[in-house]
């Protein structure tokens, strides 16, 4: 899976439309401080379902949404949609929040549960919790989690942990 597209509005600091292309291969986010860094990768990893608001420094998770400053009023709701090349062909996930409201996801433009976003990013070896997207902190993380929770850093990067979700399902029924 490549990312290949990242649209932010209303996303914490994002207030304006923001559209960044991301090219195959490594990527660097640069800038001064406070300019929006940690934000661009708290929104991939929101998009891909992330639920702890704590983890996207927030005290609830209406607080993705841009709260405002002097010069410009806040938002009633943020979007992210990424766009994604997966298995040959591109897939476009969106997740949205409106105040007050909840979040709702959708695929290719149908509306799905926030399972099947976490499903289909676990499939193709990514997600929220994916090492591949390294926030600040989380170098200092890894050496520092537990063995069960590192056991489950590989076993995303290794693009089975669906299979826990699709397990827990079938002995549920
Ligand atoms: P550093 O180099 O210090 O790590 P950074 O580039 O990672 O900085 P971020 O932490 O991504 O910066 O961005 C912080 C900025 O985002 C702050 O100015 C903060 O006020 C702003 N911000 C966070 N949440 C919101 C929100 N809901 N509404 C408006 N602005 C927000
Ligand atoms: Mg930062």
């Amino acid at each position: 899976m490549q990312i290949k597209r990242l649209r932010l509005s209303g996303f914490k600091s994002f207030v304006d439309a923001a559209d960044l292309r991301i090219e195959p291969g490594l990527t660097g986010v640069v800038g001064p401080n406070g300019c929006g860094k940690s934000n661009l990768l708290e929104a991939l990893r929101w998009t891909m379902g992330e639920n702890s608001p704590k983890s996207m420094r927030g005290a609830g998770m209406d607080d993705v949404i841009f709260a405002g400053t002097d010069a410009r009023p806040a938002r009633d709701f943020a979007e992210v949609s990424i766009l994604a090349e997966i298995d040959g062909g591109e897939t476009e996930v969106v997740r949205r929040i409106e105040r007050g409201a909840g979040s709702a996801y959708r695929i290719d433009g149908r509306d799905v549960r926030a399972k099947d976003v976490a499903l289909l990013f676990a499939d193709a070896a990514t997600g929220a919790h994916s090492p591949a997207l390294v926030s600040q902190g989380r170098i200092g993380a890894v050496i520092a989690a537990k063995p069960a929770e590192r056991r489950a850093m590989l076993e995303e990067a290794a693009g089975i942990a669906g299979l826990h979700v699709r397990r827990k399902d079938a002995e549920q029924k």
